[in-house]
């Protein structure tokens, strides 16, 4: 496959930073993901090349490894990925919110198979991304059928051994080339790989084996997720064939924006509005932040923009240790409509501070005037 740029599949500046890089993200992959096209059209290539190249440039170091030496700097390892067959999806077609991994290559093979990996995209809350919490969700996924034990037949009918492969499931065939015989092994046309013959199909599940069935999980989400974070909760994907394991469910987080709080990486940035008579004599205000308002200390001649920080007020780290900051930018409000007595305060104070000032239309002009010497 040719490898695309990962900037371009995400549509942002090769100097973008991490939100821009998580808000493209969101943006595609609510767009792509394979449940939410309404066109039917199959998105889950498009879905999956987001998804990396999202996972590459949100790992600074990931990302600079790409920056640095391009797709070739990347490998397998890279991606969480790995742990899936890279076939297509399976059984889409009512799974809200989910899609399975695998069912590509030789699907019928009458050894035991391990279940489809399954993904499914669960969207919290700010603070829950923040604090941890749990969370249930309902998903569907197929399990073996308890009326004919995942046989497919109808129990005390008939099931016969097929009578081409003898059961093997597999046919071979020799062919005469010039260059000597070739043997090939494929899968048995009669049976289809099963290697018996039903003679009538469980009426449970229609002779597949499988039924679908709804499921109540609880998804411990840790102390720190973002957006991207994937959890693997081991044997809760697809059932395994004949006996096989149960496929694995990666729960992949997607955290809703604050109304107050940006988050970058696991530091909090927020903007607070303070008066210019607070910013120049200092006060002592109300500053929020994730456990609630905490009161801080504006000192003195704090000039607009100015930015504080807020030890350890950020969000934990995912790894259990320590926590991220917050970051306090202030914005300074210049009072508009202004009454009388206000205004004659203002000149006051600027003829004390030796400030020539003419508030008048007319003299504002001339002032221009003045700056410019004309
Ligand atoms: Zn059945
Ligand atoms: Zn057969």
């Amino acid at each position: 496959m040719a490898q695309k740029d990962y900037y371009e599949i995400l549509g942002v500046s090769r100097d973008a930073d991490q939100s821009e890089i998580k808000k493209a993200y969101r943006k595609l992959a609510k767009k792509y993901h394979p449940d939410m096209n309404q066109d039917g059209e199959d998105t889950s290539d498009k879905f999956k090349e987001i998804s990396e190249a999202y996972e590459i440039l949100s790992d600074p170091d990931k990302r600079s490894r790409y920056d640095q030496y391009g797709h070739s700097g990347i490998n397998e390892n890279d991606f969480n990925f790995d742990d899936f067959a890279r076939g297509g999806f399976g059984g889409l077609d009512d799974l809200f919110n989910m899609f399975g991994f695998g069912g590509g290559g030789s699907r019928r093979q009458s050894g035991p198979k391990r279940g489809a990996d399954l993904q499914y995209r669960m969207e919290i809350s700010f603070e829950e991304a923040a604090f941890g919490g749990k969370k249930e969700i309902r998903l569907p996924r197929e399990e073996e059928c308890n009326h004919c034990q995942g046989s497919g037949a109808e129990p005390g009918s008939d099931v016969k051994t097929c009578p081409d492969c003898h059961g093997q499931g597999q046919v071979r065939t020799s062919k005469q080339t010039p260059f000597g015989q070739f043997t090939q092994s494929r899968v048995c046309p009669t049976c289809r790989g099963e290697g018996k013959i039903i003679s009538e199909p469980c009426t449970k599940c229609n002779g597949s084996g499988k039924v679908r069935k709804q499921r109540k999980l609880t998804v411990n989400i840790p102390e720190g997720v973002d957006t991207g974070t994937r959890l693997r909760m081991a044997g809760e994907g697809q059932a395994g064939e004949k006996g096989g394991p149960s496929g694995d469910l990666y729960i992949i987080i997607d955290v809703q924006d604050h109304d107050i709080f940006d988050r970058k990486g696991d530091d909090l940035y927020c903007e607070v509005p303070i008066s210019f008579v607070q910013a120049a004599l200092g006060d002592k205000i109300k500053v929020p932040t994730l456990e609630g308002k905490v009161q801080f200390d504006i000192p003195e001649g704090t000039q607009p923009g100015t930015t504080f920080r807020l030890k350890n007020k950020g969000i934990s780290h995912l790894n259990g240790y320590g926590r991220g900051d917050q970051y306090i930018k202030v914005k300074v409000i210049i009072p508009k409509d202004l009454d009388s007595q206000q205004k004659d305060l203002l000149t006051k104070f600027a003829e004390i501070s030796g400030e020539e000032i003419n508030p008048e239309h007319k003299g504002f002009l001339k002032k221009i005037k003045d700056a410019l010497n004309v």
